[in-house]
């Protein structure tokens, strides 16, 4: 029988975003509910090393990271509930969301933290070498290939990005774009042509990610989308930027967003256009998309619908007292 799960503080989400505003939200007394979706812990749970996350010397594991964090808000009081949202109604007084299995969960405040996945090519290889050579995130990643050959798919922001960002690491980048003409800003198309290091493979589609011994990424095969002509680049890490899909379809016409699906928020706080509504992490972030940004992005969801709480709790003893 479906169930109806009543909190101050519901957060839909189980990445740094959300579990860090569910930190914070049980130490503050809020009694979080956190909903987990298909993927509890979120993206670094299908990565291995993490390097960058404040705190840690040594290398740690991302699903380790997350287990911990997942830990840590269950310790201070979280409620965490394996389920998916599959609907929202944002417009009562409180905020409901319905579960697949038909729970109902009632929240004064909404976080939502429902995060970011990249898109992938689809082609074969891909999945089988993801993490052995094939990745989608060059920040992340891109340390593992100093002194290495390196490309990047793609022919937008992202992919340039990338691509200037992994002349740190190594000296012989190669971007890949299926067309002859890059849809980047113009800066950033300058930078990158500027580049010693970074040479471009015009009109080239990639059609399998080849493996090598140790099954570990060895070569692209491509084709030439003119000609047809078919080709192989040999590499030691390939790197997909061809976009992000924010995880927001729950959330069309009922809160703003921007052309690419992300949740648009005030700047520089995590409030949306709906009040007592926030949004944590990648969900609402196209630029920094890191674990310690969506982390810090939830304890400021957090704080601020404890004072969304506050506010309103004041203001109607004053209607009270002034009635
Ligand atoms: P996510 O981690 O994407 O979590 C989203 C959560 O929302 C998931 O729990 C999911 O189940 C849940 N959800 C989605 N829809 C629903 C729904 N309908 N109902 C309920 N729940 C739902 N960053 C770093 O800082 N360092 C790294 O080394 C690093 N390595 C990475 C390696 C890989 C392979 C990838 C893919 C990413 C990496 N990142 C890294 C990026 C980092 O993982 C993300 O920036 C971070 O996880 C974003 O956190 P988030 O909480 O916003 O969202
Ligand atoms: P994007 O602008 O949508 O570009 C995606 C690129 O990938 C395009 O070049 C596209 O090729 C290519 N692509 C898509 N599907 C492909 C496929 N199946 N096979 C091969 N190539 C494929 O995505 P993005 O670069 O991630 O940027 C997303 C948004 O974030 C944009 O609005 C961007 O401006 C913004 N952003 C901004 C910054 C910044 O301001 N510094 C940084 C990053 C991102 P075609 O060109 O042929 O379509």
């Amino acid at each position: 029988m479906a169930t109806t799960h009543k909190t101050r503080m519901l957060i839909i989400g189980s990445g740094p975003a959300g579990l860090s505003a569910a930190i914070y939200g049980a130490r503050a007394g809020l009694e979080p509910i956190v909903v987990q979706g298909l993927q509890p812990g979120g993206q670094l749970t299908i990565t291995t090393d993490v390097e960058n996350y404040p705190g840690f010397r040594d290398v740690i594991q991302g699903p380790w990271l997350m287990q911990e964090m997942q830990a840590q808000a269950e310790h201070v009081g979280t409620r965490m509930m394996w389920d998916t949202i599959t609907s929202v109604d944002l417009t009562g007084d409180t905020f409901k969301a319905i579960g697949d299995g038909g729970d109902i969960y009632e929240g004064d405040t909404l976080v939502i933290s429902t995060g970011a996945q990249a898109k992938w090519l689809g082609v074969p290889g891909e999945q089988e070498l993801s993490g052995k050579g094939v990745s989608a995130c060059a920040t992340c990643d891109g340390f593992f290939y100093r002194g290495k050959k390196v490309v990047v798919i793609g022919g937008g922001n992202t992919a340039v990005e990338e691509a200037l960002y992994l002349t740190n690491h190594s000296d012989d980048v190669t971007l890949i774009h299926r067309r002859d003409s890059l849809r980047c800003e113009k800066i950033l198309e300058d930078r990158l042509m500027a580049n010693p290091k970074i040479s471009v493979l015009w009109n080239k589609r990639v059609e399998r990610f080849v493996g090598g011994e140790n099954s570990e990424l060895r070569a692209l095969a491509l084709i030439d989308t003119q000609t047809s002509e078919e080709s192989e680049i040999e590499t030691d890490g390939a790197f997909v930027a061809i976009g992000h899909a924010p995880a927001t379809e729950l959330f069309k016409d009922k809160l703003a967003m921007d052309d690419s699906g992300y949740l648009l928020v005030k700047a520089g706080t995590p409030k949306t256009d709906v009040p007592g509504v926030f949004a944590a992490g990648d969900v609402c972030d196209h630029t920094y998309r890191q674990a310690v940004t969506a982390a810090g992005m939830g304890c400021m969801a957090a704080l601020d619908a404890e004072r969304y709480l506050a506010e309103k709790e004041f203001s109607g003893v004053t209607a009270t007292v002034q009635g």
